[in-house]
């Protein structure tokens, strides 16, 4: 694996969802990489659902760190 520093950073960074149905935004907890499977694809995944309303169109944020993230939950993002 030539990417080592990759993996560090991925363990440090800080997930985050932003539902698009009631617009909630909410910090997921410490990156855990296997919860950023399908960022890049347009249907999250099913176990992947609002705590406020229950939607599904959740989109992930992966903030670098705690300013980011910061940032993203206050909508500045
Ligand atoms: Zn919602």
């Amino acid at each position: 694996m030539p990417q080592e520093d990759r993996t560090i950073n991925h363990s440090l960074s800080l997930i985050c969802a932003h539902c698009h149905r009631c617009g909630r935004r909410s910090a997921l907890g410490q990156g855990d990489a296997k919860l950023l499977p399908a960022v890049e694809t347009a249907e999250p995944p099913p176990r992947l659902r609002c705590d406020m309303c229950g939607g599904r169109r959740v989109t992930l944020f992966n903030a670098s760190g705690p300013v980011e993230m910061l940032a993203f939950l206050s909508g500045r993002i």
